[in-house]
């Protein structure tokens, strides 16, 4: 059987689209209709006219797919796909900040459950985090669950104190400093890109500090023709198809989210077969979370 072509016909009988993340498998990203990071795919979501949107990514990004498009079945194609760092926060975890900062504004990452989104004032992703904090009135900020993004946005709005929940992302955070200088000193020429919820040590050493679209772009655009990424290893099969005179390296070994490549191709195929895995949220949590998520809309 040709998978591709089966997708495809699929795809076109159920009127449905396939977003796929940027981390995802590079055979999972080639059959899908959008690919990008969180932000995009968001917006992509937002405004398509399909009546299917099948999401190969993790839970959290299939729950936000369905809270924007709340009239639309919205399929995780594997199940099991979460992400770590969301499930390091809940939503009793908010209402206990609430309590203790009530005059704080509370600002999530989109890499939450749909149930703290309904607790917070507004969310962010690494693109737009600090535009979003800057947009509020409020002078102090809870900012959670990422510290690592937390400590970032701290560095770039000088006047809010911004108290970090402590969660973090596994992949991220596990990229280190002796690896970037090392990685620096074997490639001389390339420029160093880091994703926010890296360390602020690897952060702080690099060159260029970029969400996963903010790479695509600036790799397209910049002179040099080497990059060391410190981000998610999948983002370099896009980068790669994009500038393929280009060689992308990672500081240490690559490192991959095996959350995000749960997802394979048969997983899509099977999805959108059996119209499984289907996402269900309440009303009450769908209209909680849609107003952090427009509010973050409103602000890019
Ligand atoms: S890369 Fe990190 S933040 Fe993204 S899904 Fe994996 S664990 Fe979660």
């Amino acid at each position: 059987m040709d998978i591709k072509r089966e997708i495809l016909k699929l795809k076109k009988e159920r009127n449905a689209v396939i977003m796929a993340h940027n981390y995802q498998r590079p055979e999972v990203q080639d059959v899908a209709d959008f690919v990008g990071d969180s932000l995009e795919l968001a917006i992509k979501t937002s405004k398509t006219q399909a009546d299917i949107i099948v999401f190969a990514g993790v839970r959290f990004m299939a729950e936000t797919a369905k809270i924007l498009s709340p009239k639309k079945t919205v399929l995780l194609p594997n199940y099991r796909a979460g992400c770590p760092m969301a499930d390091m926060v809940t939503p009793e975890d908010v209402r206990k900040l609430r309590k203790k900062y009530p005059e704080a504004a509370f600002v999530a990452y989109v890499n939450t459950t749909a149930e703290v989104k309904a607790e917070i004032d507004i969310c962010c992703t690494s693109a737009n985090a600090v535009k979003v904090v800057e947009s509020l009135p409020q002078k102090l900020i809870v900012f959670l669950p990422d510290r690592n993004l937390a400590h970032w946005v701290s560095t770039q709005v000088k006047d809010k104190e911004i108290i970090p929940f402590d969660g973090y992302c596994y992949v991220h955070n596990g990229f280190t400093l002796k690896d970037l200088l090392k990685a620096r000193k074997k490639h001389p020429e390339a420029e160093v890109l880091a994703h926010p919820e890296a360390p602020p040590e690897v952060v702080e050493n690099a060159d260029f500090v970029l969400s996963t679209s903010g790479m695509i772009r600036h790799t397209k655009r910049s002179q040099a023709r080497e990059f060391i990424i410190a981000t998610e290893f999948g983002l370099s099969h896009r980068l790669k198809k994009e500038n393929p005179e280009k060689e992308f390296y990672s500081p240490g070994p690559p490192r991959f989210c095996g959350n995000m490549k749960l997802t394979t191709i048969d997983d899509v195929y099977n999805s959108l077969l059996k119209m499984q895995h289907e996402i269900v949220l309440s009303q009450d949590i769908i209209e909680r979370a849609k107003k952090s998520l427009e509010r973050m809309l409103e602000v890019i």
